[in-house]
């Protein structure tokens, strides 16, 4: 392919042939304007390809159909990685500009291609003689999911409504683009410094030393800075001696996207929420709820609701015995005052002393970053045979991010995985998996390149980065996901990795996390920065007997927002939403706790409205919950946390199988029956709880 090098006009990296080492994108190349012309050739290359499909004057086969569709747009795979992992994890102004055009743009360009008349009448064809075609398991398969993914995207409709259809998801691209980019502005703009001693009461050394880091970090040497990431402002409130300055930071922290300016997300939500409820009307469906979990493995949305209030009902009941523990410890430290929201973590740190004799900063000292890593890819070893060496001088996006070569147990690659770990402006919150490149072996044997994106504190100047026990969970989360791509073992692209039911991805994820609570992992991989000493046995018991400690709190948090989420989504006439007004009566229908905020308040839920991925669909983690809960029991049965038989079914039918067969035909094969909600239950500390507060 030429990439254009006619003249004094320098090539495009992103075109042609990719030069850097181990077929990785040639980061240190890019350059901003190079995204827009690689766009423009890579879009109009792909819909070359899609026209020759559709308008093919031969008969539908599943190879001139099936087959060339999924070979098509390589080129826009590329580009479109890249740039969607760079607006993540290291975007800057001119990166969001190109963003917001081309937001708008990929969703026109998917339009046409899903609402295309020639190519569904050949793919509809295909589907009514599939017993026929002589298709393997997994080209059926790939059949199958393509006839619902055109259906549900409207390849049905009639040309008014499709072109409707498609104006709605353009509006809905700019939509999602735009509340990203105000959560983002928001959290970069904000800093809470702290300049004299009596700031910093409370603060322990580690959330000193990451502070001080941050504050230098933004040119403010010798002073101390707390920034809206998680990582930052989680230890502020836990240990900040201040409850001033943890109102201040804590409102600011809740306040993103709804802060009444420029960058305020409630208009941006009740237009979203109005076109997705339009979209479903036209596709069939009274709701978007109802729309958006027909294809999931719950399928409706009383099957979410019959999970959420099961557990709701038991986590608020023992929050409020929290509280009271919490209420009562402020009391006895001579506080007059009820226990506020930016208190909970503060108080709950001061009684998981009391009550279990563990302090974070006890803890933290032993959860070095570079051993965790170390730990989550021994893991991975034990049960899978995977290993990970990392190499050095690869061109990378930014200085802070690693590469490993993974190969597995016979010594062959397996792909590349990019961590990335540290909080930083250009980077958007939260954590997460992606893929430069995903498994596939219908153009011959592409092996995936994966990243783990992170927003950990980095630790002061030439000392090592510690992480909370929370951190280091997420860290094992991430990598669950990294190991869905890595280990994908799949032809067709479509089914690749992570490419499953929104309900069922979190399944491997959340699995990962039970190994790091084993004392066969941690008591290998928590070892003392300092004196290199592994964490004592007694502490190392303390710290998994105090698991379910605040999992009422931690309940409520997220199933406040998760049913938040569903209540948005179930609104048959939502237009002129004031979200404002939704979010405290949906709240105060569940009876929602005064000291507990939910954990991703609507202005500011990237989860459900920087697209539309999680939308009716955060329920998800803890629907994947029950399936990590009743899955890891499978191990414990088999009276060994890295038993090879159990470990073989994970990997040929969950870690490996990417979207080769139903989710819960899937789940079944690797434990034999159906989960039960038992183990989940237990998991959180909820089991003994009645329902009834
Ligand atoms: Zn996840």
């Amino acid at each position: 392919m030429g990439n254009g090098s006619a003249g004094a006009i320098p090539p495009n990296p992103l075109l042609g042939e990719w030069a850097a080492p181990l077929e990785l994108p040639p980061f240190t190349e890019i350059a901003p304007e190079h995204f827009r012309p690689a766009f423009d050739q890579a879009l109009a290359e792909h819909r070359a390809e899609i026209a020759a499909i559709a308008d093919d004057p031969a008969l539908p086969s599943f190879a001139n159909t099936i087959d060339a569709f999924e070979k098509a747009g390589r080129g826009l795979d590329r580009v479109a990685s890249v740039f969607f992992n760079l607006t993540g994890a290291h975007t800057s102004d001119a990166l969001q500009a190109i963003e917001r055009e081309m937001a708008p743009a990929l969703a026109r360009h998917r339009s046409a291609i899903f609402l295309n008349t020639a190519l569904f009448r050949r793919i509809d064809d295909l589907f009514a003689r599939r017993d026929s075609l002589g298709l393997t398991p997994e080209q059926a398969r790939v059949l199958d999911r393509y006839h619902i993914i055109f259906v549900r995207a409207g390849a049905r409709l009639d040309p008014a409504a499709k072109e409707r259809l498609a104006a709605i998801t353009e509006r809905l691209a700019t939509l999602g683009t735009r509340f990203s980019q105000n959560v983002l502005s928001d959290e970069r703009d904000y800093t809470l410094v702290l300049e004299t001693e009596e700031d910093l009461a409370g603060l322990p050394t580690f959330v000193r030393a990451a502070a001080a880091r941050a504050a230098a970090d933004r040119g403010l040497e010798g002073q101390y800075v707390i920034t809206l990431a998680r990582s930052s402002i989680d230890p502020f409130l836990q240990f900040s001696a201040r409850r001033d300055l943890r109102e201040r930071a804590y409102q600011a922290w809740i306040s993103r996207g709804d802060t009444g300016g420029e960058t305020d997300n409630k208009a941006v939500i009740a237009e979203t929420i109005a076109l997705r409820a339009e979209r479903a009307k036209l596709l069939g469906y009274p709701t978007f709820a109802h729309f958006r979990l027909d294809d999931t493995m719950a399928k409706t949305p009383e099957a979410v609701r019959d999970l959420l209030d099961q557990v709701w009902a038991r986590a608020r009941a023992r929050a409020m015995r929290e509280r009271d523990d919490l209420q009562a410890m402020a009391e006895e430290e001579g506080g007059n005052f009820a226990i506020a929201p930016w208190d909970w973590r503060y108080y709950a740190e001061k009684v998981r002393q009391a009550k279990h004799d563990l302090d974070e900063a006890e803890i933290k000292p032993y959860l070095q970053l570079d051993n965790m890593v170390a730990a989550a890819f021994d893991t991975a070893r034990r049960l899978f045979g995977v290993t990970f060496t990392e190499l050095q001088g690869l061109p990378v996006y930014h200085s802070d991010v690693r590469v490993w070569e993974a190969r597995d147990a016979e010594g062959r690659h397996v792909g590349l995985f990019l961590g990335d770990y540290f909080a930083r402006p250009s980077k958007r919150s939260g954590a997460w998996m992606s893929a430069f490149r995903s498994q596939e072996k219908l153009s011959g044997d592409i092996r995936p390149i994966i990243v783990n994106v992170m927003n950990f504190s980095k630790g002061g100047e030439g000392e090592p980065s510690l992480l909370s026990f929370d951190d280091a969970r997420t860290l094992f989360h991430e990598f669950g996901h990294a190991l869905h791509g890595l280990l994908s073992n799949v032809t067709y692209p479509l089914l690749s990795g992570t490419g499953v039911a929104r309900d069922f991805v979190e399944f491997p994820s959340q699995l990962y996390e039970h190994w790091l609570e084993r004392p066969e992992v941690l008591g290998r991989y928590a070892v003392h920065a300092k004196t290199g000493e592994p964490m004592p046995t007694a502490l190392l018991e303390r710290l998994l007997a105090a698991r379910t400690f605040n999992q009422g709190f931690a309940t409520v948090e997220y199933t406040s927002s998760a049913i938040v989420d569903l209540d948005l989504h179930l609104l048959e006439e939502p237009n002129g939403l004031d979200v404002s007004a939704f979010e405290r009566e949906a709240l105060d229908r569940i009876g929602m706790p005064a000291e507990i905020v939910m954990r991703h308040r609507t202005p500011h839920f990237a989860h459900i409205f920087s697209g539309d991925a999680y939308a009716a669909g955060y329920y998800s983690y803890l629907w994947s919950e029950v399936l990590d809960a009743d899955g890891f029991a499978a191990f414990l049965e088999a009276g060994d946390v890295f038993d090879p038989a159990t470990a073989k079914r994970l990997h040929d039918y969950v870690y490996a199988a990417g979207n080769l067969r139903d989710p819960t035909e899937a789940y079944g094969a690797f434990r034999g029956r159906m989960p039960v909600i038992d183990a989940l239950l237990r998991k959180r500390g909820l089991h003994a709880i009645s329902g009834d507060a």
